[in-house]
């Protein structure tokens, strides 16, 4: 039966037909610590935002089994309606204290957060300032907001200060990620604070990949140049990188964050997050405080940019190390040989970036041993000789 129907998709159009470009999942069949396997290959996982190891850490398997028996598994509806918890308001208290902000708001995902926040402040009048490598989630909240959008080149500040001088409009806002998903490279948060400062405008960065990894003690790009808790900065965070586990959160003033809970469309009208995640982000952030997951980190980070300073690394002091390896077709083998090894690395092409700029994004982890990374690394010199 199902032969003779009409195939609708594709007939209409209604997608983007498959390209070269083609996407895969891959559908793990078991994940321990830095191991990724299906069927019976197995590999060391070299590309996942999986920072400090705490998917599978034992404490945190804990907490969510603990919560999944006191609170059961869901929440059961919007946090405006019946899903809220203590639990969730000691989380925000903490998440404040931890980064240096007067509140914190715990929403569903890192997208869910910044469509919801953009598409609160701005409206059609709005002109917003954005990087060109930003995050989707930023792109689509601007979009939403029907807000104007301007882009700059990757960490422009002297173009991002003249499209200010140039646009000038009541609500202006620039937005930016603060740790860069695919260079690895930091948002010149300093800059751009004094440029929010002249300009009269506020600033939203979303460190997503720098919350639990950047900085001694891993608190991020903002809290490293000491700029929390300024009135025209807003932070975004999320629990799915570092933290190990789902959700994310906003800082801010006191006065924003009360606004948010009132009207923010992916607050109001989302489930709140199972009590299994917040309990989850409240464990993660104990074992970040505690430190030594971060500087394991770090010591990895070295370890790996010390073996590689020969090699074609895009400069990166982050826990995201890109190796430039430029035509989209090389970058694809290069993935395939490493995985023949036993190393499961990301190949990342067009359009996640411009055609020419493919690379092997690796991304490390305190978890990662010291033998996983020396073997990496023989092999990518052997692959770029
Ligand atoms: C991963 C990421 C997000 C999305 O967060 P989710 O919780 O996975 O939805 C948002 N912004 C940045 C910069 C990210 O890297």
């Amino acid at each position: 039966m199902a032969e003779s129907m009409p195939n609708m998709l594709d007939s209409r159009n209604w997608l983007v037909p498959p390209t070269e470009h083609c996407r895969r999942m891959l559908p793990a069949t078991r994940r321990q610590g830095m191991h990724i396997s299906k069927e019976h290959q197995q590999w060391v996982n070299f590309s996942s935002n999986d920072y400090l190891g705490l998917t599978t850490d034992t404490r945190m398997c804990q907490a969510a089994n603990d919560a999944n028996s006191q609170f059961g598994v869901g929440s059961g509806a919007s946090r405006l309606i019946s899903g809220d918890s203590p639990q969730l308001h000691t989380l925000e208290k903490k998440l404040a204290i931890w980064k240096g902000y007067e509140a914190a708001l715990v929403v569903g995902s890192g997208m869910l957060a910044n469509i919801g926040l953009i598409q609160t402040l701005a409206n059609r009048h709005t002109h917003t300032f954005a990087d060109r490598l930003n995050h989707a989630s930023l792109v689509d909240g601007t979009r939403l907001a029907l807000a104007k959008n301007h882009r700059y080149p990757h960490r422009d500040i002297k173009t991002l200060e003249g499209l200010l001088q140039r646009h000038t409009a009541e609500r202006r806002i620039i937005v930016s990620d603060g740790v860069f998903s695919m260079d690895g490279d930091i948002a010149d948060v300093c800059a751009m604070i004094a440029l929010a400062e002249a300009y009269d405008t506020l600033l939203i960065i979303d460190d997503a990949h720098g919350t639990g990894t950047f900085g001694a003690d891993g608190r991020g790009v903002i809290q490293q140049h000491h700029l929390q808790g300024h009135a025209r900065l807003i932070e975004v965070g999320t629990f799915g990188k570092a933290f190990g586990g789902y959700g994310a959160f906003i800082l801010g003033t006191e006065e924003l964050i009360e606004g948010l809970r009132q009207s923010m469309r992916t607050l109001i009208y989302s489930t709140a997050i199972p009590p299994a995640a917040t309990a989850t982000a409240l464990q993660a952030l104990e074992i970040i405080r505690q430190g030594d997951r971060v500087q394991a980190l770090h010591k990895n980070i070295q370890r790996f940019r010390a073996r590689t300073e020969t090699l074609p690394m895009l400069a990166s002091e982050t826990a995201i190390q890109p190796l430039m390896t430029y035509d989209d077709q090389a970058t694809l083998s290069a993935a395939n040989a490493l995985r023949a090894q036993g190393f499961f690395v990301a190949a990342i092409r067009p359009p996640t970036v411009p055609t020419g700029q493919s690379r092997l994004r690796i991304t490390l982890s305190s978890d990662h041993t010291l033998e996983q990374i020396k073997q990496l690394c023989v092999a990518l010199h052997q692959l770029v000789p």
